[in-house]
């Protein structure tokens, strides 16, 4: 059979190029799809039920997901059955207490066997992540769920910033663009995209030109970067060189200063977002600012005290991927519910996150900050148990890996490529095999462990 996505992969850079400029000029509407503005347009309506509503809508799409587990998924299978439970005895909220936490470890050791049945290879979509621990962790997602990255989830959340589908917007991301580029614009998402990697205080009228050019008027970035190209900017006495509408900014905790230096320079509001890459919750920060909200239809949400943390462990049961249910599953996040509602008069409830989620930069050979959380290490080989990064020199990285037994040469060569296309001849790496990971104080694992003293304010965390 014609894979047409196989087939697009192999065509030569050119006609990409006329393909995505082609397609481009498509009418929105038939591009995104009905299902697309299907989507969008419920979650524009069900934003203003009342609580009540939203609590049956969640236990109508809880009974759907757990009929579908039990029928179709191994696991849930067997653990309906160990339990002595039918789907019958999950009527509501209330009852997922019957059931135990999904951990990371649980997922790792049963990954085919919570695999839906009769989902094909093209109907899924394979998803790793190393999180914030380096124990990378796989897992799969539903590819009727991903409308070409216009995940309407998001884009209702985009829309309460003034965002509208269609709109030209950035994102300063940690993606590799060719050769040494610092920006790239994508037709197909009218995106531009802004490399990470090379943010550096010679480069800040580069940025500059790149934004003007394009007048850019929204930008979904990670806080810690944008505060840093911001401080580049102002070091070069560069006035704003477009007007945001708004900052959308996610993956890490956005701290109080950051938010002021970001909205001072910019001249406009933040808008936070906490999702993740399992897609299993998605908080987001409406027009009032008073905190995260819970996006409901998403996903049913727990906040379980437990005395090892400070604040709650987030768990959750996304009500969206069926290609691999995820039920009462830790996100290994904490965080708090907060008891107000949040004066928007939506039916979400507001919740603060306590950390988690912090990105780290290190420091390549000529000075350029490198964020390290997203170095993809588990896409590159299944063979990591896992890793983590160390650095105590500029423009050098330890990087220790906990092997599998039949860890060999190709996991090797492997590894070495996506770091060299992540970090280039910027950085040198020491690969070193171990059979622990160094813990922090408070006995957690961390991906990265910086040891070069900060230069600047940017590690206030
Ligand atoms: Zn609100």
């Amino acid at each position: 059979m014609l894979n047409i996505s196989n087939t697009y992969k192999k065509l030569p850079a050119p006609v990409k190029n006329m393909i995505k400029y082609g397609y481009s000029r498509l009418p929105l509407r038939l591009r995104l799809g009905k299902k697309f503005y299907r989507e969008l347009k419920f979650l524009e309506q069900s934003q203003w039920w009342s609580r009540q509503e939203m609590q049956a809508y969640q236990n109508n799409e809880l009974r759907k997901l757990i009929a579908h587990a039990v029928k179709n998924v191994p696991y849930y299978r067997d653990l309906f059955l160990a339990l002595d439970l039918t789907p019958d005895d999950i009527q509501t909220i209330d009852d997922l207490q019957k059931l135990p936490v999904l951990t990371k470890d649980i997922i790792r050791g049963n990954i085919h066997r919570l695999r839906a049945d009769g989902y094909t290879d093209e109907q899924v979509i394979t998803c790793s992540t190393s999180g914030s621990t380096g124990k990378p962790l796989k897992f799969y997602y539903d590819k009727d769920k991903d409308y070409l990255n216009f995940d309407p989830y998001i884009w209702r959340f985009f829309n309460w910033g003034g965002h509208k589908v269609g709109n030209l917007g950035a994102k300063l991301a940690d993606w590799t663009l060719p050769g040494e580029e610092i920006h790239a614009y994508n037709p197909v998402r009218n995106l531009l995209i802004l490399s990470a990697y090379h943010l550096q205080e010679d480069k800040a009228h580069d940025y500059a030109r790149a934004l003007a050019q394009y007048k850019v008027e929204y930008i979904d970035t990670y806080p810690s970067a944008l505060v840093l190209l911001t401080k580049f900017l102002k070091a070069r006495n560069i006035p704003a060189p477009c007007r945001f509408k708004a900052v959308f900014s996610h993956s890490e905790m956005l701290h109080n200063w950051q938010r002021q230096v970001i909205e001072e320079y910019w001249g406009c509001k933040c808008y936070d977002w906490y999702g993740m890459e399992e897609r299993a919750v998605l908080g987001i920060e409406c027009e009032q600012h008073q905190g995260l909200h819970l996006c409901s239809e998403f996903s049913i949400t727990e906040f379980i005290p437990h005395s090892e943390t400070k604040g709650d462990k987030i768990i959750t049961t996304s009500l969206t991927n069926y290609a691999m249910p995820f039920i009462r599953y830790d996100t290994g996040d904490v965080g708090e519910l907060k008891k107000e509602a949040c004066s928007c008069n939506r039916p979400y409830p507001l919740f603060e996150l306590h950390g988690g989620r912090r990105k780290n930069f290190a420091v390549g050979k000529d000075g350029a900050n490198i964020p390290i959380a997203n170095i993809d290490i588990p896409n590159a080989t299944d063979n990591v148990v896992q890793f983590q990064f160390i650095q105590k020199n500029k423009g050098e990285l330890d990087l220790h890996i906990i092997r599998k037994n039949n860890f060999g040469d190709s996991d090797i060569k492997k590894i070495n490529a996506k770091l060299n296309e992540k970090f280039g001849q910027n950085m040198d790496i020491n690969i070193e095999f171990t059979s622990t990971i160094q813990k922090t104080s408070n006995g957690k694992t961390a991906l990265f462990v910086q040891k070069l003293k900060p230069e600047s304010d940017l590690e206030i965390a």
